[in-house]
């Protein structure tokens, strides 16, 4: 596997510190229930809830898409549900990287459902340029060209998840 540095560490730092600003502006003072994708998100959201100034709960959900590799064929499932209650909450969902837009499109009609007070997605990486479903991310880390990128939780058959900076494959 032959990679490329993408997104140094510290520009990965300055960002979620960043975004984290944002957003506890944005609630002004208000509890967030923040969920997880797994797995992709869970440093970023290690990271980001840390920097947060206003209080949270967390909780993960865990979807599957049903495809042939890193093609999402439109089938999605939530083989994990979120365990807390969501209704009349302030839910922000915590991504890795929007690509399509399927899976994402999915969990948020899912979430929908729970009749939660506000939801917004808050995305590490955003690949607009791959988008099938029109769906956009209230609070991007970095937009990104096409490409397969690792590290910073993303992985390539569950490695380089580990990664501190983020790559971009390119072989
Ligand atoms: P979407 O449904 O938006 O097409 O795909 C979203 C999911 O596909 C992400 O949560 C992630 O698991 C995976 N994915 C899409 N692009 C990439 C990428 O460049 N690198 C990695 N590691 N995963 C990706």
């Amino acid at each position: 596997m032959k990679k490329e540095m993408l997104i140094p560490r510290a520009a990965i730092e300055k960002r979620v510190r960043e975004l984290a600003l944002q957003i506890s502006r944005d609630y002004g003072g208000r509890e967030l229930i923040v969920v997880g994708v797994l797995k992709g998100a869970f440093i970023f959201l290690a990271d980001l809830i840390r920097a947060l100034e206003i209080p949270c709960r967390v909780d993960f959900a865990r979807l599957a898409s049903y495809g042939s590799g890193s093609i999402s064929s439109g089938q999605v499932a939530v083989t994990k549900d979120i365990e807390l209650s969501v209704e009349d909450k302030d839910v922000l969902v915590v991504e890795d990287i929007v690509d399509t837009g399927v899976t994402l499109s999915f969990l948020m009609e899912k979430l929908r459902e729970k009749a939660p007070r506000s939801l917004k997605v808050c995305t590490f990486l955003d690949k607009k340029s791959r988008r099938k479903v029109p769906i956009e991310a209230d609070y991007v880390g970095f937009a990104i060209e096409d490409g397969f990128v690792v590290g910073y939780g993303l992985d390539f058959d569950e490695r380089a998840r580990f990664l501190p900076d983020v790559y971009v494959i390119t072989e």
